[in-house]
């Protein structure tokens, strides 16, 4: 059963905390228990297979038949071949690949299986006749959204993007995405008035009720829902098997795992599947120049209010980071009133700070970093040189803190990166990285230099994008979307 981060629910099933996204008067759904597994009996297993096992643990409610076609997305059709996650060694590190679906981002290896387990759901919540998906995304969960749910038959997705915060083959995925059922939309904002937007339409009596005389309900395919978490518990265990399975690990020894991060939702997930029993050492947050993750664990004071950053890595350009609620219910020892302090103070304040208790906790947890633009850069560049492995940026910031901590800790843990996105989604910065006289503005040529220069064949969804044309997309303040919704859908 899951309950609410901030106590302002009854328990609901799995089926219905993912249908609803999130909880209606604000908080997230969280599992009630945490069910253990023994890695040992999932080694012998192919990754579809994992992935059954563990989604079954956490909705056993969920019909077979659903079970099978949401984990049969992990074919090589959609994910390049039959490893979907390739654990790869570069120098010391082994380089989770999570990026090696149809987007071309990490976001895929849930984001195909949600609109699985949400058909299935919707029906376990009221007379809705259409699911109306909402949106925001800082440049992957778009497109990786619009991927999954295009043609999906009762579901509309609405997907809205900071108009200038996104890379160009990030824009340009998401605006020539075909489907009747699909909508883009640029913001006059950034991400975090994207998501405050979206999150307060959930949260709105007054949406809700007009959207229901139009037989709609709304729900949300953005991290704060359990759908998309749960599927990304998976590949942790999949990493860890690889590992041990090519002798970089004995069975049973502590590894560490490095996740780039913006809205907490991925480094959550190898949370729980610490909590789980996978034998993991430390959970390293690596944050870019956005560093209000990094900062929280120095100081224990949450802060929103301070500079936003345009960086490199878009997709960690995020000051209020969603799943971070979810993290401090589990490091309060479940103590709701306490989230609900926190999360009111954030809105109203902009900051908050947790007690001492709460705060010795979560740095037992999770240690953190951050890089900045130049080290991004450099990482890309010396990763290159020396093993000639290409990373994106997001990717480099995940690599530059793990280094840094390996220098100030001495731990030498067998360590895994998770790698987020290929680095053809932002090859200008690559290119420029790596190779700075071949650098141009141009992103698309871009692409081809990159591919010429590393003998790295470009993604078969980022191919020809610059050809392809772009469906209408409209332009909108953050304060207008309710209006806009409005206008689209009733
Ligand atoms: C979404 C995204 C991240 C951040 O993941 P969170 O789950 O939001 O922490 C990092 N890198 C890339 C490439 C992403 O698309």
């Amino acid at each position: 059963m899951y309950i609410s981060t901030r106590g302002n629910s009854s328990e609901r099933t799995g089926k219905e905390a993912i249908a609803l996204g999130m909880v209606p008067n604000g908080g997230l759904f969280v599992p009630r228990i945490i069910p253990k597994i023994n890695w040992q009996e999932l080694k012998e297993l192919n990754y579809s297979g994992l992935a059954r096992k563990i989604i079954k643990l956490y909705l056993p409610e969920l019909s077979d038949r659903t079970l099978d076609q949401a984990v049969g997305v992990y074919r090589p059709d959609l994910f390049d071949s039959e490893n979907p996650a390739p654990l790869v060694q570069v120098g010391n590190l082994g380089i989770l690949e999570l990026w090696h679906g149809p987007t071309s981002a990490f976001k895929d290896m849930a984001l195909q299986v949600l609109p699985h387990l949400l058909k299935e759901s919707i029906q376990s919540i009221e007379e809705a006749e259409k699911v109306l998906i909402l949106v925001a995304t800082s440049g992957d969960t778009g497109k990786a959204a619009l991927e999954g749910f295009r043609d999906v038959p009762g579901i509309e997705i609405a997907v809205f993007y900071p108009e200038n915060g996104v890379s160009a083959v990030q824009e340009r995925q998401m605006t020539t995405t075909e489907g009747k059922n699909t909508f883009v939309i640029a913001v006059k904002g950034n991400f975090d008035e994207c998501q405050s937007k979206v999150k307060e339409i959930f949260g709105s009596k007054a949406m809700i009720d007009e959207f229901k005389k139009g037989k709609y309900v709304f729900s949300s395919a953005n991290s704060i829902n359990w759908g998309r978490l749960l599927p990304q518990i998976v590949y942790y265990f999949w990493a860890y098997a690889q590992a041990a399975a090519c002798g970089k690990i004995q069975a049973g020894e502590l590894i560490n795992i490095v996740v780039p991060t913006g809205n907490f939702g991925n480094i959550l997930a190898a949370y729980y599947a610490k909590e789980m029993g996978l034998p993991i050492k430390e959970l390293i947050c690596a944050s870019n120049q956005n560093n209000v993750l990094s900062e929280f664990f120095q100081t224990g004071i949450y802060n929103r209010l301070r500079p936003f950053y345009l960086t490199t890595s878009p997709s960690m350009d995020i000051l209020i980071s969603s799943n971070f609620e979810r993290f401090l219910y589990h490091m309060s020892d479940c103590d709701s009133e306490k989230v609900n302090l926190w999360f009111k103070e954030l809105q109203s304040e902009g900051k908050f700070e947790v007690d001492s208790q709460t705060l010795a906790k979560a740095r037992e947890y999770v240690k953190a970093g951050w890089a900045n633009e130049d080290e991004v850069q450099a990482t890309i560049h010396k990763t290159y040189d020396e093993c000639g492995y290409v990373l994106d940026p997001h990717t480099a910031v995940a690599v530059k803190v793990c280094q840094e901590y390996f220098d100030t800790s001495g731990d030498s843990t067998y360590t895994i990166i998770a790698s987020t996105a290929s680095p053809f989604k932002f090859a200008g910065t690559v290119l420029r990285s790596i190779a700075p006289q071949q650098g141009t503005e141009n992103e698309w040529e871009s692409l081809e230099r990159l591919s010429s220069l590393t003998g790295w064949a470009i993604p078969s969804g980022l191919q020809g994008l610059d050809q392809k044309t772009v469906n209408k997309t409209e332009t909108t303040a953050p304060s207008e979307i309710p209006n806009l919704l409005t206008k689209l859908f009733l």
